[in-house]
């Protein structure tokens, strides 16, 4: 294959330039990825496969968000470990959306795991990792200059249609979005400037919550709790029906590291 420039490297991604102007290549990696909370959970080892899964799950999500109307950067997918997409200017926020009480809301806020929120909760994480991506508000965004009141406001309404959106549809394969995170990024087409959903949406970017089997009591009589959706990779692929024909030998992803 002819060689590619290499735009970026991140921890689960490789990004290239792509065919034509204002693409891009998205290669996902097997290594480790900051884990489903945002900007909380302490990264997980490689997993063989993730990087496989993620790419036909974040397929998946996109192409159903672009179904419905609601923009993405996502054009196609091109390869078992690659996507094309539309080259978007990021903002250095991390929006989450959070349906249920987890992680770094429970422990800020004492409120126990898994409890339902009245409503949803849309926050913004600061993208800086040397500063552990921190919690801000809308004030620090304006005054600094990271996105303006439309903007915000443009981006409220994108990640509560990416919410319902997705909790619907895991919640038709028996699982439960607790909260997750998006990267949205800015396009011009003309002189008209929209805000997309980019990066990628899969297990890295969601915490989700297995409720398959909560009633039926197993052969000791225990009736399981709720609690994160085990072999999450591949389960959540094999329950969407995403499961990439040729790693079907692969019972699940295994630690390469
Ligand atoms: P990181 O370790 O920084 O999270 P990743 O390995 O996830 O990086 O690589 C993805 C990088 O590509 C991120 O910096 C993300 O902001 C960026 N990105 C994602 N989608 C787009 C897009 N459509 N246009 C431009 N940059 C993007
Ligand atoms: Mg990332």
């Amino acid at each position: 294959m002819a060689r590619r420039k290499k735009v970026y490297e991140g921890s689960a991604k490789i990004l290239y330039e792509g065919p034509e102007p204002g693409t891009l290549i998205q290669y996902f990696k097997d290594d480790a990825a900051p884990a489903g909370d945002q900007a909380d959970a302490p990264p997980q080892g490689a997993l063989e496969g993730r990087g496989v899964l993620n790419n036909r799950l974040s397929e998946f999500f996109m192409a159903g968000l672009n179904a419905i109307g609601v923009p993405t950067h996502f054009i196609r997918r091109l390869n078992m470990r690659e996507q094309l997409v539309r080259m978007a200017e990021i903002l250095p926020l991390e929006v989450v959306v959070r349906n249920y009480a987890a992680g770094d809301l429970s422990r800020r806020l004492g409120i126990p795991e898994g409890m339902g929120l009245p409503r949803p909760i849309v926050e913004y994480y600061y993208k800086d990792e040397k500063l552990g991506n921190p919690l801000v508000a809308e004030e620090h965004i304006i005054a600094f200059g990271w996105a303006n009141q439309q903007d915000l406001d443009d981006m409220v309404a994108l990640a509560l249609r990416v919410n319902d959106f997705l909790s619907g549809v895991m919640l038709g394969v028996g699982v439960r979005l607790m909260d997750f995170r998006l990267e949205v990024g800015r396009i011009w087409e003309g002189d008209f400037m929209r805000l997309i959903v980019a990066d990628e949406i899969s297990p890295d970017s969601c915490r989700l919550w297995d409720m398959r089997g909560l009633d039926t009591p197993d052969r000791e009589g225990q009736v399981r709790e709720p609690g994160p959706l085990a072999d999450v990779y591949t389960e959540l692929a094999r329950r969407l029906g995403v499961l990439p024909s040729n790693v079907t030998h692969t019972p699940k992803p295994t630690l390469i590291n």
